[in-house]
């Protein structure tokens, strides 16, 4: 028994926890599935928290390129973190930290901190029993943070890997310790090769076997495929995986990735989990589930299309990993096109097309509306200035994401101030007029190379403008909105770019950092940048008032 800062007794042997692992093969919806288990389970009022593991050796997902592994959400303290926990963050309806996410690189990082601090008093650590014994005990952390009834843990990467092991392991030992509550899921897949034509369990099985190898029997399969799956290949999983054929989930495609929880309560998932671990839960459908079902049933019934072009510097990426690299842009367009009854159609634009073909940035007037996403360098940034000017020019409502507004002040400057060479520090330091600088607590850390966790990250307050563009759309003087930036507008440029018509909505507390920049709406349908990410904070029972003021622009000018 513990008693939490309230001083309630709570035995924190209660908790149960859950490991979603992957079999066969990645990318099939490991994060989602264990999104949607976390969703219906704080449906039927579990207290849920959720983790993800990631086996790789950076301290977080800051450093790595997006377009190979995907977004890097951002988290309210600032963790620079896998696109799965803004997953868990929308499906959940909570806001996660840094205790929820850990790396390999977190995990030694943190044993080898504590031998040096003599913290092992003596004894000789070893990547077994020390490395899984730090997993569980980050583990715990979270569940305490949270003071969770339930913890879900994803562990990235799909079982037979090198890399995952030890988190296995970590798994198996609080298995050990505590039968009844822990639960494990393995999401795989089951190809139907088109020269067979025939739904193939062969792979699962073997990844099953992989999985008893690491001394864990899975508790249910989530059976990934392009179709549901029949009974016959339920009564093969079930016999050759050892499991009975109700844990064997079917998992077709879906359009709406909002139907998965609903398609598991179909398949009585939650039922299974509280029952196998002895969880007193609520009844459903309760009323937070009977709301997800109205909000994901919005995705199907949004029938009149929205044309939306995201101009960026994307060049050999394909649509897949696209929409992996701005997955909650796409997601935070959807919760607002949804709400007025409106299907977003996105389009990916190259700026690359327009610097080689000026002309062909009249093809924007075929948009309802264009984003510009946040992003580094130098590449198509002309080719996006372009872009701006035009939809600037022709009244096409504009929402600047990040680099998408500090573009904006730079092309503002550029043809409405006609400062011809103005430009940001980030690609050129010889330009006489730095519209967009470096932030003055940042100079330091560039020169030392210390660009791990560096940025200005996370969320911090600002103080938004009355009788604004942006005021309309919050509704509230103070917001919080999440951060992932070096550069800033220069505020030696502030004033003239006011003067010139620009309004600078919303300011950090102090007053100095330009958080949003707008065209007031007697001069443009909806222009508008903000210096943060709106998108980390969109939820699909919450819009974000800033998508959501862009959406319904886009609608008025598309009656
Ligand atoms: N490259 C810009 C900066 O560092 C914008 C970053 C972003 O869009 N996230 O300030």
């Amino acid at each position: 028994m513990v008693k939490d800062k309230k001083n309630n007794i709570k035995d924190i042997c209660d908790c149960k926890y859950i490991f979603v692992v992957g079999g066969v093969i990645s990318g099939v919806g490991k994060g989602v599935a264990a999104s949607s288990i976390g969703k219906i389970l704080s449906d039927r009022g579990k207290r849920v928290t959720s983790m993800k593991i990631d086996p790789y050796i950076n301290i977080d997902a800051g450093t790595m390129n997006p377009t190979e592994h995907g977004e890097v959400f951002v988290l309210d303290d600032g963790d620079e973190t896998d696109q799965d926990m803004g997953n868990y963050e929308r499906f959940i309806g909570t806001d996660l930290s840094h205790i929820n996410y850990m790396t390999t690189g977190r995990v030694y990082q943190s044993v080898i901190e504590r031998e040096r601090n003599l913290s092992y008093g003596g004894a000789c650590v070893q990547v077994v029993p020390h490395i899984p014994l730090e997993v569980i005990r980050r583990i715990e952390k979270a569940r305490d943070n949270a003071k969770a009834d339930v913890v879900i843990i994803e562990i990235g990467g799909t079982v037979g890997e090198y890399e995952n092991i030890l988190f296995l392991e970590a798994a198996r030992m609080m298995k050990i310790k505590n039968p009844k509550s822990v639960f494990f899921v393995m999401v795989s897949y089951l190809p139907i090769p088109s020269k067979v034509g025939e739904m193939k369990t062969k792979p699962t099985q073997h990844a099953v076997r992989t999985l008893n190898a690491s001394g864990i029997q899975p508790d249910i399969i989530i059976a990934r495929s392009n179709l549901p799956l029949d009974d016959k290949r339920k009564e093969k999983l079930s016999m050759f995986c050892n499991i009975s054929q109700d844990r064997v989930i079917s998992a077709p495609d879906v359009d709406s990735i909002y139907d998965i929880p609903l398609n598991f309560e179909k398949e009585g998932l939650s039922d299974i989990i509280c029952e196998t671990m002895g969880m007193t839960c609520d009844i459903m459908p309760s009323p937070s589930f009977i709301d997800w079902t109205k909000f994901a049933k919005s995705a199907h019934t949004a029938k009149k299309e929205l044309k939306i072009a995201v101009v960026g510097k994307y060049f050999a990426t394909g649509d897949f990993t696209l929409s992996d690299s701005y997955l909650s842009v796409i997601e935070a367009i959807k919760y607002s096109c949804y709400k007025e009854g409106r299907k977003p159609v996105l389009t990916w634009i190259s700026s690359t097309d327009f610097e080689k073909n000026p002309k062909s940035v009249k093809i924007l007037k075929d948009y309802d509306g264009v984003i510009v996403p946040g992003g580094f360098g130098s590449r198509g940034i002309e080719g996006i200035l372009m872009a701006i000017k035009y939809v600037r020019e022709n009244n096409i409502p504009y929402l600047g994401l990040c680099y998408g507004m500090q573009l904006m002040i730079i092309e503002y400057a550029r043809n409405v101030l006609k400062i011809s060479d103005a430009h940001t520090l980030e690609i050129n330091s010889k330009s006489k007029n730095l519209v967009i600088t470096i932030m003055e607590e940042q100079k330091e850390k560039i020169e030392n190379k210390k660009m791990g966790g560096s940025m200005r990250l996370g969320a911090y307050p600002a103080i938004v403008k009355k009788g604004t563009v942006a005021y309309k759309a919050y509704g509230k003087e103070e917001i919080s909105e999440r951060h992932r930036h070096r550069y800033e507008v220069n505020p030696l440029y502030v004033d003239r770019l006011e003067k010139a018509g620009l309004v600078f909505s919303a300011k950090s507390k102090d007053g100095v950092l330009c958080e949003i920049a707008e065209l007031p709406f007697s001069k443009h349908p909806f222009f508008l940048g903000s210096q943060f990410h709106p998108e980390f904070k969109a939820q699909p029972l919450k819009p974000h008032p800033l998508f959501s003021a862009f959406v319904k622009a886009c609608v008025k000018l598309d009656k």
